[in-house]
């Protein structure tokens, strides 16, 4: 599966993300490319016993994602910092030119994990922040002993990234918590050749 596209695959519809055992829903209706859904179930599978996935965000309409820059930008100084975490609709993508946000084509996906008491684990804040690189604990554990909330985090980070990207899902690294498949994002981070992928969707 973590590579296989599948004949037509741009063409797939959105589909809902059904809360599951293993995988939750920050809101109702959420909604991602049919098969970005199939394998987000399946990187839920891959977890040890007892975790689970918490899907904070999916496919945006335009609106959406105009709303979520116009409400990072209102409380970020740094132009770049914004540009960095919510792309502007309206403008070029500055992280991989020439793409479109990652959001509004169904295959991206920000997802946090839920521990075995249900309850979403330690710093699963997905505000954008000092911490929010993949391997910014990492990086800050070569500096000075993390504490134990800071490894428990750590590990959780990495058992995440782990589930994903073994059912062909790309991480972006400024974000631990964002994933793309089958998009320019997934083809720009993941290293794929040229050919098609998933675009903007306008309506579900
Ligand atoms: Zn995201």
């Amino acid at each position: 599966m973590a590579g296989d596209l599948g004949e037509g695959f741009q063409d797939e519809p959105l589909a809902p993300v059904v809360s599951t055992r293993r995988v939750f829903t920050r809101f109702e209706g959420l909604r991602l490319r049919a098969g970005v859904v199939v394998r987000l179930h399946a990187a839920a599978a891959r977890l040890p016993e007892g975790f689970a996935l918490l899907v904070m965000d999916g496919w945006r309409t335009l609106d959406g994602q105009r709303a979520h820059h116009a409400a990072l930008a209102g409380r970020t100084r740094r132009r770049q910092d914004v540009d960095r975490f919510v792309f502007d609709p309206d403008a070029q993508a500055p992280v991989v030119p020439g793409t479109d946000p990652p959001h509004r084509t169904g295959g991206a996906v920000d997802v946090v994990l839920v521990g075995p008491d249900d309850k979403p684990w330690p710093n699963s804040t997905v505000d954008p922040g000092p911490l929010s690189a993949t391997m910014a604990l990492e990086a800050l554990g070569q500096r000075r002993p993390l504490t134990v909330v800071e490894e428990q985090a750590r590990v959780g980070r990495s058992m995440l990234v782990g589930a994903m990207t073994s059912c062909g899902f790309t991480n972006y690294p400024a974000e631990w918590w964002h994933f793309d498949f089958g998009n320019a994002f997934w083809r720009h981070f993941g290293g794929h050749g040229p050919g098609p992928v998933y675009g903007i969707v306008e309506s579900p």
